[in-house]
């Protein structure tokens, strides 16, 4: 299904290329400094770290573990969330029964409401701490990365990639693979930063989003579209609207062009801000807290412009 490996310099997304040099990026976590090398594609506009990422940039920093600050009060609003995320399958057809995988699982949320909703889900998570954690929740995931995980060709009616195919060097592969385990007419929801949304453009090196050096394929929408295409996915919807993700990004993308450190609430919530300059950025971040309404308000008229900060974007295999 693939159009064969692609020679170095070539973009991820869609094949095309050669990617030219863009631009140099602070790194997007206090634990993990340095300056990171991005390089874009002039076809399609997504970019690619081309700094390596440290062995341990997904064990460190923000993605240390631990139980962030207000966890509590959010997990009402993951379950709406994840509910979302099921409905965006329900309007392509993608309803119980039937079996679904979760794709990065991370400790096993979305697999307990699918589960609760009829599906019958299994999920994947290469990180032993999410395996470990799933057990609290009576969930069973396999330990496993796309490359190595055991998962029957054809068996899947549907599969979830949530925010996974972005921290991915070679995405094509890993698309590759998952789209051979879907059956034909299975469908796939892709959840991804999207690198033309306005707030991409509003944070600059800073964005929320961006997340350097752990995310290496920075994707457009019509990059994204591209990938699928190029290995036998025929996107069906695209979602911009996703209060997951997408209003609290263009509040901390803009409020991180007056901290310190890029990002500081969400590090503080994640015990992961540095001392210094912490109490500088906790006032700037407090005289920002009333703008958040103006976020999200601005998130809705930029997906109604085809332009929110992240997109959900469901696939059906031809
Ligand atoms: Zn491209």
């Amino acid at each position: 299904m693939t159009d064969g490996p692609l020679g170095p310099g070539s973009c991820p997304a869609c094949g095309g290329g050669p990617l030219v040099a863009w631009r140099t990026v602070p790194g997007s976590d206090p634990a993990l400094p340095g300056d990171y090398d991005l390089a874009r594609c002039p076809s399609c506009g997504s970019a690619v770290t081309l700094t390596p990422a440290p062995a341990k940039a997904h064990e460190e920093g923000a993605y240390g573990g631990g139980t962030p600050r207000g966890s509590r009060v959010a997990a009402p609003l993951l379950r709406a969330l994840d509910r979302r995320r099921l409905s965006f399958l329900a309007r392509a057809g993608g309803r119980p029964p039937g079996r679904l995988l979760d794709v990065g699982a991370g400790r096993g949320r979305f697999v307990a409401r699918a589960r609760a909703a009829g599906w019958e889900v299994d999920g994947i998570e290469p990180s032993s701490r999410g395996v470990a954690g799933a057990i609290g929740l009576d969930i069973s995931l396999q330990q496993a990365g796309i490359e190595d995980a055991v998962v029957a060709t054809g068996s899947l009616d549907a599969a979830t990639l949530w925010h996974v195919l972005e921290h991915l060097d070679d995405p094509g592969r890993a698309l590759e693979r998952v789209a051979g385990w879907l059956r034909p007419g299975g469908l796939l929801i892709v959840g991804v930063p999207n690198l033309a949304s306005v707030q991409a453009r509003a944070g600059g090196a800073r964005w929320y989003h961006l997340d350097v050096p752990r995310h290496r394929t920075h994707f457009t929408v019509g990059g994204l579209h591209a990938l699928l295409r190029r290995h036998g996915l025929q996107p069906v919807a695209t979602h911009h609207l996703l209060a997951e993700h997408n209003p609290f990004g263009l509040w901390q993308s803009v409020v991180s062009r007056a901290t310190q450190t890029p990002s500081w609430l969400y590090h503080a919530l994640k015990r992961n801000a540095p001392a210094r300059g912490r109490w500088r950025d906790a006032v700037v971040t407090a005289v920002a807290l009333p703008f958040v309404p103006v976020a999200i308000a601005a998130e809705v008229a930029f997906a109604l412009a085809r332009r929110g900060g992240t997109v959900a974007v469901v696939a059906r295999r031809v």
